[in-house]
């Protein structure tokens, strides 16, 4: 009988709560308002000629590189951040390596590299949920073959000092580190340029959060000169389709828009956390889209309570160290009215952030 290599019998399938997400949607991180309108406005000029060929990556490569400071050979263009960590898993990892993650993050990070047979390490945030550098450096072995880290991380909101991860990746002389920029629009710090000089580090970027372009796949691996082409070898040369390659150096060129966008998210943030201030509700101090908050033993209620009022927020309880905690996206300033309004209400009905208001 065929069957699949142990390791990927060992694993469960991964099911991101998509179904039936009717209403403001702030339970993914996604851009809550779309692409910038130029990005569409070229979209709609794709010919049946243009999506008649298979797609040609290196040209937006070359562009995509340039805007970053970096070099053509620095560059790959992925099928969002999760190819790119597929990628350094399959590129990188033997069955007797060691992978570390901390926990709680992104989930795609375990799953490609248990699936490669790699043992996952899981260093677990203290009650902070800051970023857990000191067990981390304490962590490295021999067979530390690959760190990832969010930066920020989903869904605590916490980052990463350039400092820490250049420490990290000195430590970890034998491993990759991954470092996942996913959110880097809302945050502005970058360790991208340290690719160029620090032989073992990768940085990964996504059109799929501040640029709106989730359900297009694209995203950005940058890593060592001498490293890339073994990553190049794993991968498909299609992987981007040619949809995203038209669309991206015009998402990149609209800088303003996102601009407008992120400067929204910033002060809506600040809002939702001065709300929480006053509602008496635990809450992470996120330099992300969204906020990690502890609800506390009435999280489903509350969860399904923001939805039946047409808000969908994240329920991550079940992630280690989040016990009742619920995950809320920033959208638009006239979102985050609405978000504020109906959270308002809904901490009042189900009587929550009690014991700062006793
Ligand atoms: N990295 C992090 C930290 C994320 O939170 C997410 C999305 N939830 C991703 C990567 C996925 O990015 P992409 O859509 O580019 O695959």
């Amino acid at each position: 009988m065929l069957s699949a290599r142990q390791a990927v019998q060992r694993m469960h399938e991964y099911h991101p709560p998509l179904a039936g997400r009717e209403g403001l949607r702030l339970d993914f991180n996604e851009n809550t308002e779309g692409c910038s309108p130029r990005v569409l406005a070229r979209m709609r000029e794709i010919t049946a000629d243009d999506l008649a060929r298979y797609p040609e990556r290196q040209p937006v490569e070359g562009a995509v590189a340039a805007r970053l400071g970096l070099a053509a050979d620095q560059v790959l263009l992925t099928n969002g951040v999760d190819e790119g960590i597929h990628l350094l898993c399959e590129s990188y990892l033997e069955p007797s390596d060691e992978v570390m993650v901390v926990t709680p993050t992104f989930s795609m990070y375990e799953i490609f590299a248990e699936a490669t047979g790699a043992r996952v390490v899981r260093v677990q945030c203290g009650e902070d949920l800051r970023f857990p550098f000191d067990r981390i450096m304490a962590g490295i072995t021999a067979a530390t073959r690959l760190i990832a880290v969010a930066s920020p991380n989903n869904p605590t909101g916490s980052v990463a000092s350039r400092e820490q991860l250049l420490k990290i990746a000195d430590r970890a002389a034998t491993a990759a580190l991954l470092v996942d920029e996913a959110y880097f629009d809302f945050h502005g710090r970058t360790v991208i340029a340290d690719v160029a000089t620090q032989h073992n580090l990768f940085v990964a970027r996504t059109f799929s959060k501040a640029y709106g372009l989730a359900g297009l796949r694209a995203g950005i691996l940058a890593g060592p000169r001498e490293q890339m082409p073994m990553v190049r070898r794993v991968s498909s040369p299609y992987s981007v389709n040619v949809v995203a390659l038209l669309a991206l150096p015009t998402a990149l060129a609209d800088a303003e828009y996102i601009a407008s966008y992120v400067a929204q998210v910033r002060s809506g943030r600040a809002r939702l956390e001065e709300e929480l201030r006053k509602a008496g509700i635990a809450w992470w101090p996120s330099d992300a889209n969204f906020v990690l908050m502890r609800i506390g033993e009435r999280h489903r209620e509350f969860v399904v309570a923001m939805r039946q009022r047409g808000i969908l927020v994240r329920d991550r309880s079940a992630d280690p160290g989040c016990d009742g905690c619920v995950r809320i996206t920033i959208g638009t300033t006239e979102q985050t009215d609405r978000l504020l309004s109906v959270f308002h209400r809904v901490v009042a009905e189900l009587n929550l952030g009690a014991e700062v208001k006793a």
